[in-house]
Formats: structure tokens, sequence, C-alpha cells
């Protein structure tokens, strides 16, 4: 297992393992690794010859007021779980590396981005849309692999790929949950005990969302505003937004008489958390 900051070296090594006829698979991180990357790495490992983590906390990402900063990092830490994942590289590049001076061109995307995470960030995914179309072209992947829990961001890589005619198979992966039901995030580490505990509204909104669903109910309404009573009564919590979306235009619909995504934003503390389900899994 190798790091490797260059573009120039990333290129090299794939050329070297396509020319030898091997399979190649991505796995895009910001790093600060656990178990639910860990997942993505062992589906990668399972499906292809050769494993590529990149591990680059995208400046272009975040918007002004975001956590870029104090997002947390730890390059040895994540070499050490990639290694044991069988991951054969870390690209881990610095901002430099992927945005030379004079960089000026963007992937944007209309409609999908415009609602849940896309209203209350902006330019986020024009950020995740431009460094994920990077990547895909640095190693040129076979497949690549995303978690369901940024349910939005692999709906919008899935149109993108489709829009723009990347060769490229996009694998979504389960969410992997702390054993009390917190879905696993780089971000669960700015929780204090309190605000810790107080997390679990999320996974338990979650919860009575999939009940309803499970007991027959349609209305979206009524699932939602279900979910919001629950989070509303943590005093620490505060809701950017519970919707229940078309799974393919990510807007929202009144009945769930289609494939839709149950999603939720919700402030802990000044700590922003999301969670969610997808009707088809249920
Ligand atoms: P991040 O480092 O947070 O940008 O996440 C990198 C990738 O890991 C994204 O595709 C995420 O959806 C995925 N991921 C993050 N947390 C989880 C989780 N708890 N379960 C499954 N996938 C996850």
């Amino acid at each position: 297992m190798k790091i490797v900051k260059t573009i120039d070296e990333v290129r090299r090594q794939v050329k070297e393992w396509k020319s030898q006829g091997l399979s190649v698979g991505l796995v895009p991180t910001m790093g600060y690794l656990h178990e639910g990357h860990a997942s993505l790495i062992d589906a990668s490992h399972r499906d292809n010859d050769r494993t590529v983590v990149s591990d680059f906390v995208n400046p272009m990402q975040f918007g002004p007021t975001e956590d870029l900063e104090s997002y947390p990092r730890d390059i040895e830490r994540d070499a050490a779980l990639v290694e044991e994942h069988g991951g054969d590289i870390i690209f881990n590049p610095e901002p430099s590396e992927m945005y030379h001076e004079g960089f000026s061109s963007f992937v944007d995307m209309d409609v999908l981005t415009k609602e849940l995470c896309g209203l209350s960030r902006p330019v986020h995914f024009r950020g995740v849309c431009t460094v994920v179309s990077k990547l895909f072209n640095i190693v040129q992947p076979d497949r690549a692999y995303f978690g369901k829990k940024d349910a939005q961001q692999l709906a919008v890589i899935r149109h993108m790929v489709d829009d723009l005619n990347m060769d490229i198979e996009i694998i979504g992966c389960p969410i992997v949950r702390e054993e009390d039901g917190l879905a696993k995030s780089s971000r669960n580490t700015y929780l204090n005990a309190e605000e810790r505990k107080a997390a679990l509204v999320l996974s338990q909104a979650i919860n009575i969302g999939i009940g309803m669903v499970r007991n027959g109910e349609n209305d979206c309404a009524a699932i939602t505003d279900a979910m919001k009573r629950h989070i509303s009564a943590e005093p620490l919590a505060k809701i950017d937004y519970v919707k229940i979306v078309d799974l393919a235009t990510m807007q929202q619909i009144p009945v769930i008489d289609r494939p839709a995504l149950c999603a939720i934003a919700v402030y802990i503390g000044s700590t922003r958390l999301i969670d969610n389900f997808f009707t088809e899994d249920i």
C-alpha cells in the first residue's frame, strides 16, 4: 500500500495495472476514515483487481462558513485502514496539486442539486461534481464506490456519469451505523458526550419513517411530520430539512408512488448531520 501525492504517479501506476489487464476500483473520500469508508473499500476490493482510495478534503465543496479548516485529518491512520481492507493506493494530493493557479473549469448540475443539501449548501455539489470528475479523469477506474449515507451525492454522481457519458460503473453501498444506530461520519468526532446522545434522534426518526412506510403509509407529509415531531422534542436538535423526494429527480413528492428517498439533515449543536432511507430498501 502506497501513499501517493501526485497526479502523475497515480496515472503511471494505473496505466501499468491496465496494461496488465487488471481492473481498477476507486473509492473517493475526504479521509479520517471509519467503517463506513471501509465497507466501500471492501466492496471495491471484492469487485476489482486493484483499489485506489482518494483522501482529499476538497476545499471547493465547502461554503465560506463551513468546517473546511476544522475537518479532521489523519493520513497515517487512514493508510493503516486502507491497507487492512485491501486498498492498493491512497491518493492524498495537496489542494495545489488538484487546483493549480488559474483553475477555472467546473462541472455543475441543475435540478438534482437544487433540493435537500443543495438548498442549504449552495456551492457544495458544484465542488463535488468537479472534484469527482477530476478523480475519474485521473484514475479512470472501471468502478467507483459511494455510500448511500450521502444519498443526494450518489444520485448526482449517477446522473453526471449518465449525462456526460463517463464509462464508469457507479456502485452505491449501504449505510454503516454505530451500534446504537447513529450513521458513522467523520463529523461525529465534533460531538461532545451530550450531543452524541442527542444525535440519536436522527436514526430514531429514520426508524419512525421506515416503520410507517412498512405499515403502508404513503402520505409524505404524515411521515415527515411524525419524524419532525420526534426530532423537535430533543432540545439540542435543530432541523435543517426532513423531506421525501423522487429518487430520480430529488424533487419533493406528496405521495410515495415511485422509488423515493426520505432524507434528513439536523444540526446537533453546531454539527450538521444527515441520515436517510431509500423506499426501495424497505
Ligand atoms: P466522506 O469522506 O464523508 O466524503 O465520504 C466518502 C464516501 O464514504 C462517500 O461516498 C460517503 O457516502 C461514504 N460514507 C461515509 N459515511 C458512510 C457510512 N456511514 N456508511 C456508508 N458509506 C459512508
